[in-house]
């Protein structure tokens, strides 16, 4: 009976052990999430390895289609879609709203949405494709009312609902995705380059300010992923983007991914591995975690070396 006892005992402990270690695979275990733009591209390989990781995640999207689709897929319990469009606060405040009313809390945020935007083409006094001298002010305007007035809608909405519930357990993480055009000039069209420059310093004052309540934000910055946003974008260069739903609607073929992916390789300074979605899902995953809980106000980049070098393109 001892060596019965024994046996139990052991058999007991190591399910004990396979419990802490599925708990601590799963990052989010009770944790409810929202993310923007979670429909497709990089936003939606971070739901998915939310949801991969415990996590109740709502998508707030403007791709009514594909984000019900993605929240029917990964299952209504863990997953689902709310219409947002994050440059318009009553959206952004009606999706906090229904995140609150469906699931009691919100975690975390992850404000990925984001547009490129179009370049003028060449104008007839000579004013080069994109450049600043054919700077299409309305376009401007839109990209920064996506990329970062958007973002700070989410910061606000998010940060209220974080801070009502901080009795209930204090806290919480807030991870935008910036871009390498959000640390370097030259890597986008000039109204990106400036929406993300700004998101980048919108997310260190957010920092100082929500870190006395226990609220982290931090950004994530990816270098070319071979979505929609940017096969498109270097399919017409930047002059295509769709008035609905940004650049990048459009569908892209298996053969346009493979020789984006190939171009972005061939620009990383670190040679083998290709930029995936997953890759800049699992750098947001780390901030939305708590294996980041000493980490706010910093700019996570995912580049593969890119902004590390002084030739960054060509
Ligand atoms: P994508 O175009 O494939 O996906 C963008 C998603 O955002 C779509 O689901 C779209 O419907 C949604 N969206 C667009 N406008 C919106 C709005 N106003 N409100 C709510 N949702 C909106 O693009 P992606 O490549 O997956 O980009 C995701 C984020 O990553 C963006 O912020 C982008 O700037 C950033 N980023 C992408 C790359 C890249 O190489 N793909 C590089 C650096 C940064």
């Amino acid at each position: 009976s001892v060596a019965l006892g024994t046996t139990t005992h052991n058999a007991a402990a190591a399910a004990a052990m396979r419990v802490c270690e599925f708990v601590q695979q799963r990052r989010l275990e009770g944790k409810v999430a929202i993310v923007t733009g979670g429909a497709r591209g990089i936003g939606e390989a971070i739901v998915r390895a939310f949801v991969r990781h415990g996590a109740r995640v709502v998508i707030a999207d403007i791709d009514d289609a594909a984000g019900e689709a993605l929240a029917a897929a990964l299952g209504g319990a863990c997953c689902s879609y709310v219409h947002c469009d994050v440059s318009v606060e009553a959206d952004v405040e009606r999706a906090v709203g229904c995140c609150v009313a469906r699931h009691g809390r919100l975690d975390v945020l992850c404000n990925n949405a984001g547009v490129l935007g179009r370049q003028a083409p060449p104008a007839s006094n000579g004013a080069r494709s994109g450049g600043i001298a054919s700077l299409d002010a309305a376009e401007f305007d839109r990209v920064l009312r996506v990329n970062t007035l958007g973002a700070a809608l989410g910061m606000k909405h998010a940060a209220r609902a974080m801070l009502q519930r901080r009795g209930g357990g204090g806290g919480g993480s807030i991870v935008s995705v910036a871009s390498v055009a959000g640390v370097l000039g030259g890597m986008g069209p000039h109204a990106y380059t400036a929406s993300k420059h700004a998101l980048v310093g919108l997310t260190k004052n957010a920092a100082c300010e929500l870190g006395e309540h226990g609220i982290r934000v931090n950004c994530v910055s990816p270098f070319g992923v071979a979505t929609s946003m940017l096969v498109n974008a270097w399919r017409h260069g930047h002059h295509r983007e769709a008035e609905e739903g940004g650049a990048s609607a459009a569908p892209v073929s298996a053969e346009e991914v493979e020789k984006t992916e190939e171009m972005v390789r061939g620009m990383a300074t670190l040679k083998g591995p290709t930029l995936r979605a997953g890759d800049i899902a699992e750098a947001a995953l780390f901030l939305a975690s708590e294996e980041s809980r000493y980490i706010s106000g910093h700019n996570l980049v995912v580049d593969g070396g890119v902004t590390t070098s002084r030739n960054v393109i060509g």
